[in-house]
């Protein structure tokens, strides 16, 4: 086939498509990019094989080209996660094999000037900005979680049994609960990622301490089980609650930000042990996040939630008025072109 659309936003899900730049020493003319479209269009060929049907065309909300800045991107996305201050859900995941970009576009590289900030430090630091700025009848009170699901377990990265203890734990949780009614996971909607602290933060200093934690946390684990964190996916979870003292009316919105474990295919005949064991969670949870995707683009009665972890944890964010976005992530190097085909594969099925 040589058109492969990607058809237009359906519903409240769109797809964005983000391509990294080569890395130094990579061979830039070794490209699978021929054509990047203003109108979210995106050829991809492979320059090693000849021939007409080699090139596919697809078609995304949005396609961000290699010299796309953190800014641009976050600027799509923004009006999306303002919306979260009036109540609704959003969910933004980064979806491609691992070197694809997806932890560049959520958090940023490794060390971290203001403008190489990703989409979350972006995020929360609007959400602030626009909460204490615009609305002055409503308050805000935000809240952050964060954890990492490996092998279909969830880990909270922000327990206080992390290598930052700070506060008695227990306390810190009960306080939250009385304090905060949005912490409470029993209520109908249950918008709280269950059994994993909760942080009230009043500044994007106290989120920068907290992702600072998370991040250690999760580095913990890599050193010890190798790279262990292209192999998990991260749920960065904002939950925001505005009163309004003039009408005395509270609503709720809540923002998960997700990092998806690497895509990419493990060669069966090569993975044995641990390593095939997490590939196939990892196929199967991702497989399960395209289900609910599909079901929920094709307005299906039944949405297979309960196939995965992820997919239970956010499932009151995940359809009904809830927002989705999904970043699709692409590595431009000849030698990563069938997973380039796959993960495309992928979007137009989501989309
Ligand atoms: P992933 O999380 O998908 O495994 P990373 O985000 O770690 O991939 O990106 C792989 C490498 O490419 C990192 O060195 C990262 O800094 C770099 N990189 C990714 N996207 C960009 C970009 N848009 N601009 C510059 N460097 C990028
Ligand atoms: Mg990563």
């Amino acid at each position: 086939k040589l058109y492969n659309e990607v058809q237009d936003l359906k519903g409240n899900i769109r797809v964005y498509c983000r391509i990294r730049p080569f890395l130094p020493g990579q061979n830039q003319s070794h490209t699978t990019i021929e054509f990047v479209g203003e109108d979210g269009e995106l050829v991809v060929s492979n320059p090693l094989k000849q021939g007409k049907e080699n090139r596919k065309l697809f078609k995304f909300n949005k396609v961000f080209g290699q010299a796309t800045s953190q800014e641009e991107v976050f600027k799509d996305t923004q009006p999306l996660i303002r919306s979260v201050l009036d109540g609704y859900n959003v969910c933004i995941f980064a979806y491609g094999q691992t070197g694809s970009g997806k932890t560049y576009t959520m958090s940023g590289p490794g060390l971290l000037s203001k403008s190489d900030w990703g989409v979350n430090y972006r995020a929360l630091h609007d959400l602030f900005h626009i909460s204490q700025t615009r609305r002055s009848s409503i308050v805000y009170e935000v809240g952050v979680q964060m954890v990492e699901i490996y092998n279909e377990q969830v880990r909270d990265l922000l327990s206080s049994n992390g290598p930052q203890k700070r506060y008695p734990f227990s306390l810190y949780c009960f306080l939250n609960l009385h304090t905060l009614g949005i912490w409470n996971t029993a209520q109908p909607n249950g918008l709280a990622v269950p059994d994993a602290s909760m942080h009230s933060v009043n500044s994007m200093a106290d989120v920068l301490e907290l992702m600072n934690t998370g991040l250690m946390n999760r580095a913990t684990s890599a050193t010890a089980l190798n790279e262990r964190s292209s192999r998990s996916h991260s749920v960065l979870s904002v939950h925001v609650r505005g009163t309004d003292l003039k009408t005395n009316t509270l609503l709720r919105g809540c923002l998960h930000l997700v990092d998806l474990a690497g895509s990419e295919r493990v060669d069966r005949s090569e993975a044995t042990g641990d390593r095939l064991k997490e590939a196939q969670h990892i196929n199967k949870s991702l497989s399960a996040l395209g289900d609910v995707i599909f079901a929920l683009s094709q307005k299906s009665s039944h949405v297979p939630y309960r196939n995965s972890k992820l997919t239970q944890l956010l499932q009151s964010s995940l359809g009904g008025q809830a927002k989705t976005l999904m970043f699709v992530q692409l590595n431009p190097d000849v030698a990563s072109y069938s997973e380039t085909v796959s993960t495309l594969k992928f979007a137009e099925r989501v989309s």
